[in-house]
């Protein structure tokens, strides 16, 4: 989700910070009275990771956190003189996105003989600018590559009505190379409508009614059906379009233990145990089960495989600790301040909570994975727990050994209120 916060100031002193929420609504009001900040601040600027920076002409600065309830805390103030005094205007450079725009193609078969599941505005919603905060493939991929891509740019074409009959496909199962038919004939419908795809190279998505398959890969595209699969979930669901689009980004399959698809805390393992109701599109089926789910979200070791995982916000431990304590908030949540990974030689250590792309797993935990051939690999805590708990320990290496390789990180604590988690980090060449 991209949730926003701004922060109003007065000569006066006076401020108040505030949310954003999706529906355009202020809510979560700070007000700071006058008096409350220095009235001589000319420049206020927002860093990464709600931080805020006052400069005043004195040469004075002040950098203060604000947290996820819009207090301002752990305050550092740099006295006048500190800083040049003929600053006027002071800029925060962020990594700037990188604009990755898709063309999502609506086909129909030339023998369909129903209309389409959902009304146009839902696939523009899904994949484009417009459903932006509501959970679709753009919030996605903004939140699972920490604000590296942004796919707002993504257009709709279609619905376009292709020569072939559904019976035509003849792709997947044993004939998996037949699979790119379906997106030769969606290119070749929208050239016939005078559409140029080729700016979007493999970034090609279609959706097929009715529907014949779902998959995504590299150099390829991604397909989708516009309907419910044979488990009743909408085929459009950010938990399985997510894996799909995340495939021609070349993600791969995770794994657990050495299995593919059973790292159940990632969306590279879909359909896994943890996928959420969706937020906002809440249809329900017969039986009263959701038919659209998210996440849950990626892990970090595969955001970094691709270039995605925040190196700012990622702890290094050195060759060397002896009971460090690191605190860890949890790993898509950009917005609050602190470390959102640690590294401990190849080992990724994550905090998850229940919320957001991760509502439905089962407690706020800490996970551990690495990272071999382009697949990431989740290991489990000395007790056997997958998912790190308060109390449990991952260790590699022998810790009562006066010498040799060691890696023992222990989850001191895990405050899911808080939104950290404090690990105890030994490490020995
Ligand atoms: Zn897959």
């Amino acid at each position: 989700m991209l949730s926003d916060r701004i922060l109003f100031y007065g000569a006066g002193g006076r401020g108040v910070v505030e949310s954003i929420g999706v529906d355009n609504i202020l809510k979560d009001e700070r007000v700071i009275p006058a008096g409350g900040f220095a009235s001589d601040w000319t420049q206020v600027a927002a860093l990464q990771g709600g931080r805020i920076l006052f400069y005043a002409p004195s040469g004075r600065i002040v950098i203060c956190s604000i947290d996820a309830d819009n207090a301002i805390k752990d305050v550092t103030v740099f006295p006048a003189g500190t800083y040049a005094t003929d600053w006027t205007e002071i800029a925060f450079l962020q990594p700037p996105a990188k604009p990755s725009s898709w063309a999502v193609v609506l086909i129909k078969f030339s023998d369909a003989t129903t209309a389409p599941s959902y009304p146009r505005e839902r696939f523009t919603e899904v994949f484009g600018g417009a459903g932006v905060g509501k959970f679709n493939m753009v919030d996605h991929f903004w939140e699972m590559s920490h604000g590296t891509l942004d796919l707002s740019v993504s257009r709709v074409f279609g619905w376009y009505t292709i020569p072939q009959k559904k019976s035509d496909y003849t792709g997947s199962g044993a004939n998996p190379a037949g699979r790119a038919d379906l997106i030769t004939w969606a290119r070749k419908a929208a050239a016939n409508a005078g559409e140029n795809l080729s700016p979007y190279a493999d970034h090609v998505f279609v959706i097929t009614h009715p529907p014949t398959d779902l998959f995504g890969g590299a150099g390829l595209g991604g397909v989708s059906g516009d309907d419910r699969d044979g488990a009743g979930m909408s085929s459009l669901s950010p938990a399985l379009v997510g894996q799909e689009m995340g495939h021609v980004y070349s993600l791969d399959h995770s794994r657990a233990g050495g299995v593919e698809y059973r790292d159940s805390w990632d969306v590279m393992s879909n359909r896994g145990l943890y996928m959420a109701p969706h937020p906002v599109y809440k249809e329900l089926d017969g039986s009263g089960r959701p038919i659209w789910r998210i996440g849950p979200g990626l892990n970090a070791a595969n955001m970094a495989g691709r270039g995605w995982l925040d190196a700012s916000r990622v702890w290094q431990a050195a060759a060397t600790e002896s009971n460090r304590i690191v605190d860890l908030r949890p790993l898509h949540s950009r917005g609050l301040a602190g470390y959102l990974c640690a590294r401990v030689g190849p080992y990724f250590f994550e905090f998850r909570v229940k919320e957001l792309w991760d509502a439905a797993i089962s407690q706020p935990c800490v996970l551990v994975h690495e990272f071999n051939g382009n697949q990431s690999d989740l290991l489990p805590a000395t007790n056997g727990h997958q998912d790190l708990r308060t109390g449990d320990e991952f260790l590699r290496g022998n810790p009562a050994g006066p010498t040799g390789t060691l890696v023992q990180v222990k989850v001191l604590n895990i405050d899911a209120a808080t939104r950290t988690a404090r690990l105890s980090v030994t490490r020995r060449p």
